[in-house]
């Protein structure tokens, strides 16, 4: 495991040499590339959402950039019109670091995307050590900016009290199942329990939440969340689906043609490797694919 890290390490020679491997998650490694995919997905009738890639940074010049990339992609974003809001990782900001800094730098990023025609930054969620952090800096600015929501993971044990508290506050939520390999103390691991937890807090949302994205590919989530959603007269405009770039393109494309909306996760930048080392370890498809690449090279 020390060793994988070792060489999926941020700006190691292997994520420049072997970026023709994520090529299929990841839109690119520039904010121009990230804004052609987004572009390509607008003219479909499919929204996005762009993520710099990066995590953990250890330094407040790294947390700088993170903010300053954000900023200058909001810019970016507003100039060209484009159909996308931002997602972020805390880590990225300095979270680790200090969490008035990071704080301070979330506050920045809400405070510039209000400017925009969808202004909603969403706060991803990432393991379990900085769940704590990250809903408390979630919450120190959703106090002043209310374009700004959280990601709450269905096989954490303790969301279902985080998914209440969101809705008392009245925030928009993501709702997903959790990418991050967490103890069985404070996570379930069974597919079919993690699949009922998502259901159950997915139609909370649905019923008493604010415009709730249930980020899934998974057909049978998605379609008990059709027939809860039309079997409780809840409209398909008080809720999206979300998808991650690059997965099941063909059926973020037909629920959108089945006037759902769908938005686009689309990841860029050139540190790439945390992300798509959760891909392909969540999936034995992504993996085959990514093997195939390699072949077929
Ligand atoms: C928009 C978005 C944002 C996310 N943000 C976060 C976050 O902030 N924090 C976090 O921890 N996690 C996040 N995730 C990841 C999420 O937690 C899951 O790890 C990931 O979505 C896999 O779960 P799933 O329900 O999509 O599919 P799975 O449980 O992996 O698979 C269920 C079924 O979905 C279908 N499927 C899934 N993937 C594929 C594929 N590649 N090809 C074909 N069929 C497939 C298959 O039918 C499969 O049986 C996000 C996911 C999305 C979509």
């Amino acid at each position: 495991m020390a060793a994988v890290a070792r060489i999926l390490a941020p700006n190691s020679a292997f994520q420049t040499r072997f970026f023709f491997l994520a090529k299929r998650f990841v839109a690119g490694d520039t904010i121009a590339s990230a804004l052609e995919a987004v572009r390509a997905l607008n003219a479909e009738g499919l929204t996005a959402t762009l993520d710099f890639l990066g995590e953990d940074v250890t330094n407040e010049r790294d947390a700088e950039h993170t903010r300053d990339t954000y900023l200058e992609m909001l810019a970016a974003i507003e100039r060209e019109a484009l159909r996308t809001n931002v997602s972020v990782k805390l880590t990225a900001l300095g979270l680790t670091i200090d969490e008035g800094l990071c704080t301070d730098h979330l506050s920045a990023i809400v405070e510039r995307a209000a400017r925009l025609p969808d202004p909603f930054v969403r706060v991803d969620m990432e393991g379990s050590a900085v769940t704590d952090a990250t809903l408390r800096t979630f919450e120190t600015v959703f106090a002043k900016h209310r374009n700004v929501g959280p990601v709450i993971q269905a096989y954490l044990k303790r969301s279902p009290r985080d998914i209440e508290r969101a809705i008392a506050l009245g925030a928009r939520v993501r709702l997903c199942k959790g990418a991050y390999s967490e103890p069985e103390e404070i996570a379930l691991r069974d597919m079919p329990s993690i699949r009922r937890s998502y259901l159950r807090m997915a139609e909370a949302l649905l019923q008493r939440g604010t415009y709730p994205a249930l980020a899934t590919h998974d057909p049978r989530v998605i379609r008990a969340v059709r027939d809860f959603a039309s079997g409780h007269g809840i409209g398909k405009e008080r809720f999206e689906f979300q998808m991650l770039y690059g997965v099941r393109p063909e059926l973020q494309r037909e629920l959108a043609r089945a006037g759902y909306n769908v938005r686009v996760y689309v990841p860029f930048g050139t540190h790439w490797a945390g992300y798509f080392y959760r891909r392909i370890t969540e999936r034995k498809e992504n993996a085959l694919f990514v093997i195939r690449s390699l072949v077929t090279r």
